[in-house]
């Protein structure tokens, strides 16, 4: 698809549950993407934002309407890539894992467990094949700038973390839980899978950050809506707040290896 120049963009946002209008723009126009996977789970919005050209997707589609095993995670990495955008920075509610990980917190995961059953999570279905390399899955460069970021902001930040995704849409069971906390996963989510491998596949820096809702069920600890909708909305607060400062900071050059992550992972 061939988009017009104005409408380009470097720089992506996947907003999360209660992300679905960072405020960025004074002036943003909207764009509706067609790829050949079938539509992303929204227009995309861009505009300008300190200098830089930014693009805006809400995960779940305004208004949340649609679920993490229904997302297109094809369609929205495609059409990011269709807008020319280099660098994702994806914002997720997740539960956690550990005592010390307190709702409230926010986590930059360097490490993922992939427990989703039923999506499709790669661009080479056939013909061309490709096995991307994993072992690092989030951008260095990327996850820097969020750190410092977050810590010169005062946000309580920790720098790592595993995710563990899980299918969805239900929670846990609280064996289920433990069984995660046991393995070393510090954090629990349900979007992170397949969006950061097809970022990958795509050659576009990705970066999460994942913002502590309440403790998963292993803790026991009885959370009411009330306090749930609390914290997220004051995490959401602080992620316009860390997407305000962060996204001037971002180099224009990338220096990381994601752009070549195809260099070596075509058979
Ligand atoms: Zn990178």
């Amino acid at each position: 698809m061939l988009v017009p120049p104005e409408m380009r963009a470097e720089i992506g946002i996947i907003g999360g549950s209660g992300l679905y209008d960072p405020g960025l723009f004074e002036e943003a126009k909207t764009i509706k993407i067609y790829t050949p996977y079938g539509p992303p789970s929204d227009e995309i919005t861009v505009g300008e934002f300190k200098g830089r050209k930014v693009a805006f997707l809400p995960r779940h589609g305004k208004g949340h309407v649609i679920p993490p095993h229904m997302i297109n995670y094809r369609a929205n990495i495609w059409a990011f890539k269709a807008l020319g955008v280099e660098r994702i920075i994806a914002v997720s509610a997740v539960g956690s894992l550990r005592e010390d990980y307190k709702p409230g917190d926010f986590v930059i995961p360097d490490q993922f467990i992939d427990f989703t059953k039923n999506r499709i999570y790669t661009f080479f279905d056939g013909r061309l094949v490709a096995h991307v390399s994993m072992a690092d899955p989030f951008c260095p460069e990327l996850r820097e700038v969020a750190i410092t970021t977050a810590k010169d902001l005062g946000i309580p930040v920790h720098e790592k973390g595993t995710y563990v995704c899980i299918e969805g849409p239900r929670f846990s069971t609280r064996a289920e839980s433990r069984l995660y906390k046991s393995w070393g996963a510090d954090i629990i989510g349900m979007t992170l899978v397949p969006e950061v491998n097809l970022a990958r596949e795509a050659q576009i820096c990705y970066v999460t950050i994942a913002m502590i809702t309440d403790y998963d069920v292993w803790a026991e600890k009885p959370v009411t809506a009330e306090e749930v909708v609390r914290v997220m909305r004051e995490n959401v607060e602080k992620a316009k707040k860390l997407l305000y400062e962060l996204i001037p900071k971002i180099p224009k050059e990338r220096k990381c290896p994601c752009k070549d992550a195809l260099k070596e992972a075509l058979v």
